[in-house]
């Protein structure tokens, strides 16, 4: 079972690959439409790791190559997100249930948000690896944030005891950075947690080609007006280390069989 990894940024990935040149097999690079696909291996457990880039065009392509070129039997998009809902505050976890295409509008031929001729508008992730993402949070939570991130760093960024959050992510080719943008969003989708630009257009790819993805998210920001400062450092200093810690609690999940029918987690929100 090989699990595809993508990412928006170099960031998010980089400890990935390093561990994957650290395993005995080490990593095989192929370049396939300016994109660099990593396999190899992660703690045993069979991976291709790629920078997809940002946009939903971006992370669509590179979902497919994934699926047709490397044959993957699951996918994991990691990155970052703007927090939308009052209750997602920077340095929590939102791990999406369903996923919807913020700026698909083909009205009046088909209804706001849905795509055309595929008839959905929310896209729903796999149940079992949705799972298995929340728990891999909750144990990176409780086991690896501190040492992973440092209490200096989680202070600099005002984190204090980071939040689980599942539910509804959106995705669209903008970068959200205002008030009346994420007011606007809210009032057309009340359950909304989050707002990215690449995770509806993987669960899109992998609802047509019948493959189980997941979403996880790291609040960067809240969407507005400030959205944009201390980007990078967050990038760099906080969320790359969420990422990695996050997809090796996970793997070391799917190689214990019979985990996922472990009790859920306790200190989470439930959304959508
Ligand atoms: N500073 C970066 C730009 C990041 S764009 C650079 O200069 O390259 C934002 C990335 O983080 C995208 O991958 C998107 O999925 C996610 N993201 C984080 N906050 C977001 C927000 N407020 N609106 C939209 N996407 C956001």
């Amino acid at each position: 079972m090989t699990l595809g990894i993508l990412a928006a940024m170099h960031d998010e990935i980089a400890d990935l690959i390093a561990l994957m040149q650290h395993e005995t097999s080490g990593a095989q690079c192929r370049r396939i439409g300016m994109r660099d696909y990593y396999a190899g291996e992660i703690d045993g457990q069979p991976v291709v790791v790629v920078l997809a880039r940002l946009g939903k065009v971006a992370a669509a392509a590179t979902t497919v190559t994934l699926i047709r070129e490397f044959g993957v039997n699951a996918i994991v998009f990691t990155g970052l997100a703007g927090g939308v809902a009052a209750q997602t505050h920077v340095g929590d976890v939102v791990v999406a249930t369903s996923l919807i295409q913020h700026d698909l509008d083909a009205r009046p031929l088909f209804p706001r948000h849905q795509v055309p001729l595929l008839g959905i508008e929310r896209f729903a992730t796999d149940d079992t690896l949705t799972r298995e993402l929340l728990h891999a949070a909750e144990a990176f939570f409780a086991n690896n944030l501190l040492s992973a991130v440092g209490a200096e760093t989680l202070a600099a960024f005002g984190i204090a005891q980071p939040a689980l959050h599942q539910g509804l992510i959106a995705s669209g080719d903008q970068f959200i950075g205002s008030a009346s943008e994420v007011a606007r969003l809210r009032a057309l989708l009340p359950d909304l947690l989050a707002v990215e630009m690449e995770g509806a257009a993987v669960a899109q790819i992998c609802h047509e080609y019948g493959v189980p993805c997941a979403v996880l998210r790291t609040v960067s920001d809240r969407a507005d007006d400030s959205a944009h400062v201390a980007f990078d450092e967050f990038l760099r200093r906080v969320a790359s280390h969420y990422s990695a810690g996050i997809v090796r609690q996970l793997l070391r999940r799917r190689r214990i069989s019979g985990r996922t029918g472990a009790p859920r987690p306790t200190r989470m929100s439930e959304n959508g």
